[in-house]
């Protein structure tokens, strides 16, 4: 390593050091965080490892070298009855397994070990002490063994039972030591967070921190103002009270004695399989629950068991955490790429280090348009903060100024656009730049990509590769050459990965869409602004291409759902020479330019019949077989059953095919069908 990158790390770590202190500082002590935990948790993991790696960099004011939190100056210490374990982390299934297998050899082989499982719950932790069924004192976690008294501000935490048994007959125990979780759910949140907007224009990241600084307040009135609430979910101590087997009965005494309890989410399993896909599964359905979790807590339930297995240091080796993997992390943006989409607009995309996020490495993330970039102040080179919520593309956050060395450069969007070098305009209220060479290869591989989507003609078998082959070999220069492809079967047959059955499954399948409705061709065409709903709106109104291309702007404004905005598009694409050749040429390959016409009405020749649909047809799609069996008055049913008349089964049918084979349903072809409705063969 030379000086100069010595040099570098060095400034990195007293960078990194500062912002971490900064944040911590907003964190602990003004209870008003600028940046989530995750990201913060990413800054303060790149100075450990750079730390590490580099020992003689740490300083001994570094944040890495101090312990928990010890309880603040103006609250009472609370020595806890039993220490305040933490829990060991598994992150992946494998995680849990491993856990179990440490468990196993330190037990007989033939015994039957029961597991709980409970949300972990994302709040602060607290302990509550009640004498005789009354509430007399309440403590944060502290560092574990000594916590901060916060009986007052307990108090206004509305589901905490001031006295048990709540309701019922049950005995109060003459002492119980409970921990809980003090939360804040996220609809109390966002209505607080709105409410503190308006008021003062403070912002509060999430509801943990909002509910720890509203507990962690010298006055319980700003606890009172903080709508929080409560789950019990341990026992710490009890005396005079039942005697209690373990974890999911002592769950069941919390909950009889009137203290909240997940009761909902919680489970016990013998089995662990069906245990590890409780957990897997439950993961994706986590963000629908009321509050914020961060994972599970597995704990062997019976506490005889708990005792035998015992303590690694801190941790207790009867129970684990399953953690969820954060959704967000800092990391350092790379290059910022400009994309070109089917309409011409430009979307700048950052390229960054890869970094590991919601259980992917990430490399690349969206930045919107040129304003977000622009009103974040986002440079090349910045430490940026990314965020990936469920399926949705990651993004970048924000900017952390405070990480540059003063090698950065802002971004602007460029002039020319980066694949055709066409020139590149902005309209006025609008924030997206545009190539304006309606040639642009870029625009038609996008354009062709949504014509032949499911969204549009749904065209089997021609996705974003195909689009992207055929333009660059000169097949299609426009939307209409789709229809020429025919013409070209031994040009197809020609390319690498063509076989014989795999281009007359396309060429079928383009003959095909010459059967979809017009709304489909309409959204196919991808006029701005134009989507499904318009495109319906438009038709329903016009009828046909021909009336709609002669309407005027005003005309079409008329219409309920069509604004000036929209009609204005239209008018302009319409009046373009190269797209009225465009469905000229359509319209010649036998595509529909006009919805049917609504008076006749289809004849009912399915009237009374019940199908179920399965499997991949060889033309129509599902909903076009679905809507085909409507028009002729017969219903379409999700699951076969004796109620079911035919089974409609293409390629691929699975379990209803064996069903209905099973209860001697009648199973037809498309081709079947189409002869019961009198059609010709496809
Ligand atoms: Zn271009």
């Amino acid at each position: 390593m030379t000086a100069v990158d010595l040099a570098a790390l060095r400034q990195r770590a007293a960078s990194l050091r500062q912002l971490i202190q900064y944040h911590a500082h907003r964190y602990h002590v003004l209870d008003a965080p600028e940046i989530s935990d995750e990201a913060y948790d990413s800054l303060f993991q790149e100075l450990l490892e750079l730390e590490r790696a580099h020992p003689d960099l740490i300083a001994p004011d570094s944040p890495t070298l101090r312990a928990g939190a010890p309880p603040a100056a103006g609250f009472a210490r609370v020595e806890h009855p039993a220490p305040m374990l933490s829990l060991g982390n598994a992150v992946t299934p494998d995680d849990l397994y491993a856990w179990r297998e440490r468990l196993l050899r330190l037990l007989p082989g033939d015994i039957a070990i029961l597991y709980t499982v409970e949300p972990k719950i994302d709040g602060l932790t607290v302990v509550l002490h009640y004498e005789e069924g009354l509430f007399t004192l309440g403590a944060t976690r502290g560092d574990g063994s000594v916590g901060e008294e916060i009986t007052a501000n307990l108090r206004t935490v509305r589901s905490l039972p001031l006295r048990v048994p709540v309701a019922g007959d049950e005995a109060p125990p003459r002492r119980l030591v409970v921990r809980g979780e003090a939360y804040m759910s996220k609809a109390e949140f966002a209505r607080f967070q709105a409410a503190q907007e308006a008021e003062s224009g403070r912002r509060y990241v999430n509801p943990r921190n909002t509910a720890a600084g509203a507990l962690r307040n010298l006055d319980p009135a700003v606890t009172a103002a903080r709508p929080l609430d409560l789950w019990a979910y341990q026992i710490v101590a009890l005396e005079g009270g039942p005697d209690l087997a373990g974890q999911w009965p002592a769950l069941a005494y919390l909950a009889r004695l009137g203290f909240p309890v997940t009761q909902a989410q919680n489970r016990r399993f013998d089995d662990f399989d069906a245990l590890v896909a409780y957990c897997v599964q439950w993961g994706e359905r986590r963000h629908e629950l009321p509050y914020e979790v961060d994972g599970l807590v597995i704990k062997v339930d019976d506490f005889a068991l708990q005792e035998r297995l015992g303590y690694v240091g801190k941790d207790p080796r009867w129970a684990v955490a399953y953690k969820y993997p954060s959704a967000e992390a800092a990391t350092r943006l790379l290059a910022i790429q400009v994309e070109v989409g089917r309409t011409g607009v430009l979307t700048p995309r950052a390229v960054l280090e890869p970094v590991y996020l919601g259980g992917v490495t990430v490399s690349s993330a969206t930045l919107h348009n040129a304003d977000y970039i622009a009103e974040r102040d986002i440079r090349v080179g910045d430490t940026v903060v990314i965020k990936r919520a469920g399926e949705v593309i990651p993004q970048v956050l924000r900017a952390l100024p405070e990480l540059r060395s003063g090698a950065e450069t802002p971004w602007q969007m460029p002039d020319r656009c980066p694949v055709c070098g066409g020139p590149v305009a902005r309209y006025a209220g609008e924030v997206a730049y545009y190539c304006e060479n309606m040639a642009c290869p870029a625009q038609l591989v996008r354009r062709i990509e949504f014509f032949v989507s499911r969204a549009a003609m749904d065209i089997a078998g021609f996705g974003s590769k195909q689009a992207e082959l055929f333009v660059a070999k000169g097949f299609i220069h426009e939307i209409a050459d789709i229809y020429d492809l025919p013409d070209r079967r031994e040009a197809l047959l020609a390319l690498e990965g063509f076989a014989a059955k795999k281009v007359e499954n396309l060429l079928q399948a383009i003959a095909a869409s010459k059967q979809q409705p017009a709304t489909r061709l309409l959204t196919g065409l991808g006029i701005h602004f134009v989507g499904a709903a318009v495109a319906e709106l438009l038709l329903e109104h016009f009828r046909s291409f021909a009336a709609l291309a002669a309407a005027s702007a005003e005309e079409m404004a008329e219409i309920e759902g069509i604004g000036p905005r929209i009609a204005a598009s239209v008018t302009a694409w319409f009046a373009q020479p190269a797209n009225q050749r465009t469905l000229a040429r359509l319209a010649a390959a036998g595509l529909p330019m006009r919805l049917p016409e609504a008076t006749p009405e289809a004849p009912a020749t399915l009237a009374g019949r019940t199908f179920v649909i399965t499997g991949t047809l060889p033309t129509w799609s599902r909903d076009r077989a679905t809507a085909i069996i409507k028009e002729h008055g017969g219903k379409v049913a999700a699951a076969v059953s004796g109620a079911t008349d035919y089974l409609l089964a293409g390629e691929k049918a699975g379990s209803k095919l064996e069903k209905a084979q099973k209860l001697g349903i009648p199973i037809l072809s498309e081709e079947d069908v189409r002869a019961l409705l009198g059609w010709p063969a496809a």
